[in-house]
């Protein structure tokens, strides 16, 4: 029988399902503290709960569905996880080191269904989708190696940006997130906490009714529908008008600011024009809104894409900032290791095949 991840329930499905059989609320939190507080890798390690409490829990749960395939560590301290699932499957999961501390970048699917034209991720259709034991696992393996280190360092922000398109995981992705910012577990702060979509609009409204307070990215990379088609084709199902409408909808019900993300790319969408374009996109909401430029990571299966030129990625910030927007020109991480999102994996499911043709 295939186990599920004790790491997938959150405090209160826990409580619950120890109560139906027969603990008291107590044992679910003192399970809770083993799990997040003293970060044990065995149910045996749980030395304070009862024999008969263990042996249910180990009959029922497993600790550990995710083991570390490939690490690859960059000289400024990104450090990129491949693990293998129990069912073979490849995930990839990133740690990054910034000023203002650590985060993780979590993958929420084997594959992408979305098929943004310049990802290196979405050329491998969804398998499935992850449990929110498998994502939660992904920021626990992290934090674990992190204490092995013996720095005393700590998983301090979350992104959800890694393979996969979270709104098509979403039960699984908020019970993740429930998980993650619950007080007496991991406790990251929400605000350190951003979930990006490419833009399913009716998750969109959903995840503003939901309410909980983490940030919300949404993966625009064009001011219209011409060249977003083009970029993104999910554009065609929620054209840029009804991203504007769930936009409006998501500030307006949480209060909250959304940051838009667009990737540069070469004499496609880095022209004065498009900024021009996008700054009146945004101009009645300027102080609800934040814009993320990316510089692109060029991939092999994309030769069609390439980095914008400096001069023309500070022409575009430049006309945003002339406009009133807010804006920055992202922080690059771990450009000596396969930066692109979902660059490792490809280039390691295409190594272990052709390993087995050869073997
Ligand atoms: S960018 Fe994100 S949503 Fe688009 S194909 Fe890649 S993983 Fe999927």
């Amino acid at each position: 029988m295939n186990k599920n991840s004790i790491y997938g329930l959150t405090i209160e499905q826990l409580t619950e399902w120890l109560g139906q059989h027969g603990y008291k609320p107590y044992r679910a939190s003192q399970v809770w503290n083993y799990l997040y507080r003293e970060r044990v890798t065995t149910f045996s390690e749980m030395v304070d709960i009862k024999a008969d409490c263990i042996e249910l829990l180990t009959e029922n749960f497993t600790i550990q569905t995710l083991r570390e395939h490939v690490k690859q560590e960059a000289s400024d301290g990104t450090v990129k996880f491949l693990f293998k699932l129990n069912d073979g499957n490849l995930i990839e999961t990133v740690l990054m080191r910034h000023k203002y501390g650590l985060s993780v970048c979590v993958t929420t699917q084997v594959g992408c269904n979305i098929g943004c034209s310049f990802c290196a991720s979405g050329l491998l259709t969804k398998t499935r989708d992850l449990s929110s034991g498998e994502i939660v696992e992904q920021i626990m393996n992290v934090q674990h190696h992190l204490d092995a280190a013996g720095e005393g360092e700590k998983v301090s922000h979350i992104v959800v940006m890694g393979i996969g398109e979270p709104f098509d995981n979403f039960e699984n992705m908020i019970d993740f997130l429930k998980i993650m910012i619950d007080q007496k577990g991991l406790a990251i702060g929400s605000r350190h906490i951003t979930v990006s979509t490419s833009g399913i609009v009716n998750k969109m409204y959903e995840f503003a009714d939901v309410n909980i307070p983490v940030n919300l990215a949404l993966s625009l990379h064009a001011p219209n529908n011409e060249l977003r088609t083009k970029i993104m084709k999910i554009n065609r199902a929620f054209p840029v008008e009804k991203l504007m409408d769930a936009i409006n909808y998501y500030i307006e019900k949480t209060n909250r600011r959304i940051t838009i993300e667009y990737i540069l790319l070469k004499d496609v969408n880095d022209h004065v024009e498009e900024a021009v374009e996008l700054a009146a996109l945004f101009q009645d909401k300027k102080k609800k809104t934040y814009i993320n430029l990316i510089p692109y990571n060029p991939v092999d299966e994309h030769s069609q894409y390439q980095r914008s030129d400096q001069e023309s990625v500070l022409a575009f910030y430049d006309t945003l900032k002339k406009n009133g927007i807010n804006c920055k020109i992202r922080q690059e991480h771990g450009t000596d290791i396969d930066a692109a999102c979902g660059q490792l994996r490809s280039k390691q499911i295409k190594k272990d095949k052709d390993q087995s043709i050869t073997s």
